[in-house]
């Protein structure tokens, strides 16, 4: 039986999940973000290791047979997943840990883990949403406008989250979820 906090951390591509993670882990470096597997290219800037486990498609079904992921999922057309061992580590040594996760994966884990806290960013509004990612310029124009229809499907799960955040401010998003995070009760 774990003992530490799992946090389900989700939003569309583009709304500043990873700029949020990174003030979030600065106020409190005791929270200890998961790092996926993914099978999509790296970006410009990106390190293995660390923003990502980037891995070939063989290695990520070797993983995935060998029991070592604990959930994933297709997005677009790359596979993404959780490397299981150190989440139960880290919960075994009690700590809060923050899985970045799209929404059928935060799914899973939500059955898998009933008392996992969900938290969903949320973009003050579609229109900012696009511009962020064409101003980001890592995509080319069909890998941009598949992201917007995921975008807009998770947007209209996202009333399955415990919590919904507007990225509106970084600040002020980053507060409101540590406020969250302090007040809710979970194991
Ligand atoms: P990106 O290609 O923009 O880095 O990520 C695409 C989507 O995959 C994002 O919504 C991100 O949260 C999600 N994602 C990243 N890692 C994982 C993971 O381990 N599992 C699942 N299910 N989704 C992930």
């Amino acid at each position: 039986m774990s003992s530490g906090k799992l946090v389900l951390f989700s939003g569309p591509s583009g709304v500043g999940k990873d700029t949020l993670l990174e003030v979030l882990t600065k106020k409190r470096p005791e929270l200890q973000r998961s790092i996926s597997l993914t099978t999509r290219q790296r970006r410009n800037g990106e390190k293995d290791g660390v923003d990502y486990f980037f891995v070939t498609p063989a290695h990520f079904q070797e993983l995935l047979a060998a029991g070592d992921v604990l959930e994933f999922a297709q997005y677009g057309k790359n596979l993404y997943g959780t490397p299981k061992k150190p989440v139960d580590e880290w919960l075994h040594e009690g700590k809060t840990v923050i899985l970045k996760i799209e929404v059928q994966g935060a799914e899973k884990i939500k059955h898998l883990y009933p008392q996992a806290l969900s938290v969903f960013i949320l973009p003050p509004s579609m229109e900012v949403l696009e511009r962020r990612l064409r101003d980001r310029g890592t995509e080319d124009e069909e890998d941009l406008a598949r992201r917007m229809r995921i975008a807009r499907e998770e947007i209209r799960k996202s009333e399955n989250y415990d919590y919904r955040i507007v990225n509106d401010s970084l600040e002020r998003a980053a507060d409101e979820f540590l406020t969250i995070l302090d007040t809710t009760a979970i194991q």
